[in-house]
């Protein structure tokens, strides 16, 4: 394993993306911008990461560039062992994964993994394992069916209100848990304009349409110039009440969140930004500072993670997740049973465990800090919600209901059937019904 003295250089992730890289490099030129702004005002953590192990070289103005994070993405196996003990053996083993699902680790988020722990959280969720290959045949390409809703290239039209609009199928890093791990060998696209305008028109088209989900890919991957040019042409259409951004660039690399970033945001609200925090080591000061600028531009941010084997799925793991999400003022909103994607199935759990993680959490601390745990269905049937049973038995009138602490309760239900009649007399025709009530009744009629 290397120490400081490691230089990074380029990789490019596979030919595809670097052409796509390509594709953007007028637009987004690499991180020249100095963002000495927002050094000043959030300086980054000096935490004992492995940051100043293995980047202790790399000065913060690089480090805080997310352009230079981008670049210097960990993309090779034989990088990727000047970090982490990897045997030869091993090395093998990932290359040949990696043949089928690349690899591509920022640098900050390498730099948050104990490379001396095979089971360290963080790791598993951005280092390939062998089980991708073994297990790979388990599960399904699509397991969302999103082909099947996609209207025009680009645009998923599931539900009647809203619509999913896929960017780009760029990330800064490949999670190894992606839902949409079908599209890396096709890596390194971005919708063109002409695409662009297709998804525009038929948005304007269907003025149903009242939410809009940004996603990738990770959008944010597209310079803030070429976010906006979109971003704008949407605001311009009225049906649209809402934006959504689903990106992962809070966990991955915060350093995107920057001030250009949220100041263009800040123009085209109502924006909600989804992000995907799955461990509460992921919750660094460069992160939280991330979401604080995202706040303060006046973009809600809620998260969604998901619930994966060996990395949170525990109701110690979620709790203290939850909890640290809400001190950076950010919102449980999902968790996630993980998609029946292949080359996933090593990190799935059973549907009871994230039954028994909600019910563990449930009356042990607040609402606020428990996500709604979900399946998104098979075949386009969409997310549906699972939750602890809590009625132990329904007479006609009664429900006898247990609480977080095992106690049995009697609950008095009230019919559900039409209000009772009212008096013979208030059935009168207009003019006489008031004539049999009590005199403080009468008072407020009319
Ligand atoms: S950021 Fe999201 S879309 Fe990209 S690889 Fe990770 S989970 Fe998949």
């Amino acid at each position: 394993m290397k120490t400081a003295s490691v230089k990074l250089k380029r990789q490019p992730m596979h030919e595809s993306e670097e052409s796509c890289s390509n594709n953007n490099s007028e637009e987004d030129p690499p991180g020249k911008r100095s963002i000495s702004d927002d050094l000043e005002e959030e300086p980054p953590s000096k935490i004992a990461t492995t940051r100043y192990r293995f980047f202790g070289d790399i000065p913060d103005s690089l480090w805080n560039d997310w352009k230079w994070q981008f670049r210097n993405r960990i993309t090779r196996v034989e990088q990727l062992a000047q970090f982490i003990p990897l045997s030869t053996e091993e090395q093998a083993q990932l290359k040949l994964v990696t043949m089928r699902y690349p690899l591509a680790v920022t640098p900050y988020y390498l730099s948050l993994i104990n490379p001396d722990d095979p089971d360290d959280p963080i790791r598993k969720q951005a280092i390939p394992s062998p089980m991708e290959m073994t297990m790979g045949s388990v599960g399904l390409e699509d397991p969302l069916d999103e082909k099947r809703d996609t209207v025009v290239p680009g645009l998923v039209h599931r539900y009647p209100d809203r619509v999913l609009l896929v960017l780009t199928d760029i990330c800064p890093m490949l999670c190894r848990h992606c839902t949409r791990k079908r599209e890396w060998r096709n890596g390194g696209w971005v919708r063109s304009p002409a695409e662009i305008t297709a998804m525009l028109d038929y948005i304007s088209q269907h003025k149903a349409i009242r939410d809009i989900i940004i996603s990738g890919g990770d959008p944010l991957t597209l310079s803030t110039r070429h976010l906006e040019y979109i971003i704008s042409r949407i605001r311009k259409i009225k049906h649209v009440e809402i934006i959504r951004i689903g990106t992962r660039f809070p966990v991955v690399l915060p350093q995107r969140i920057d001030n250009e970033l949220c100041s263009m945001l800040a123009k085209y609200g109502p924006i909600w930004l989804n992000t995907h925090f799955n461990h509460v080591r992921e919750i660094t000061p460069e992160a939280a500072a991330a979401c604080g600028r995202l706040l303060r531009s006046g973009v809600p941010v809620n998260n969604q993670s998901v619930l994966l084997r060996g990395i949170n799925d525990s109701v110690e793991a979620q709790t203290k997740l939850c909890h640290g999400l809400l001190k950076i003022k950010v919102r449980p909103y999902y968790l996630f049973q993980c998609d029946e994607v292949q080359g996933t199935e090593h990190l799935r759990t059973p549907v009871e465990a994230g039954i028994k993680i909600i019910e563990g959490m449930r009356g042990h601390t607040s609402g606020l800090a428990i996500p709604t745990f979900v399946i998104d269905l098979p075949q386009g049937g969409g997310k549906v919600p699972l939750q602890p049973n809590y009625i132990l038995a329904q007479t006609e009138g009664e429900l006898v209901l247990r609480n977080y602490e095992e106690r049995v309760f009697h609950y008095r239900n009230p019919t559900t059937l039409a209000r009772p009649e009212p008096p013979a007399e208030v059935l009168c025709p207009a003019g006489s019904a008031t004539a049999s009530l009590p005199q403080e009744a009468t008072a407020n009629v009319g």
